[in-house]
């Protein structure tokens, strides 16, 4: 995209990146950034559901807001109704993997068990294939 006025650029949130070993908002930096490309499975205007890139169970998608969040429990400067609008594309999501395999789980990490601090909800099915 060719930008012809002279607003400043979105600022990409690389808060510590350390030759590839750690990248802190992995959504920002390489999914909504275009760095890495995914597959998408739903998305509205301000949503985005796709398959993960590096599974963790034989269905996972992640379901992030397009702009920064960061968390359930912080919601930044999220505007009224995105957190609606995100819960809605998570609902069906969900509801096309519990159809389609008869079960789905819905989870969104807090704290320190938040390793991305970008708001994101994984909806998934099947057994864990590897230990954190
Ligand atoms: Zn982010």
């Amino acid at each position: 995209m060719v930008r012809t006025d002279r607003s400043p650029l979105p600022t990409r949130r690389r808060l510590f990146l350390h030759y590839g070993a750690v990248v802190s908002d992995f959504y920002c930096d390489e999914v909504l950034s275009g760095e890495t490309q995914v597959e998408v499975v739903r998305e509205t205007a301000a949503v985005l559901a796709y398959h993960h890139t590096r599974p963790f169970w034989p269905v996972h998608i992640v379901v992030i807001p397009k702009q920064h969040v960061p968390s359930l429990t912080d919601l930044g400067d999220a505007p009224a109704g995105l957190l609606a609008e995100l819960l809605d594309v998570v609902r069906h999501v969900a509801g096309d993997v519990e159809a389609e395999h008869g079960a789905a789980r819905v989870l969104t990490n807090l704290g320190e068990y938040q390793d991305s601090k970008h708001l994101h909800f994984h909806v998934n099915f099947g057994p864990a294939r590897r230990g954190s």
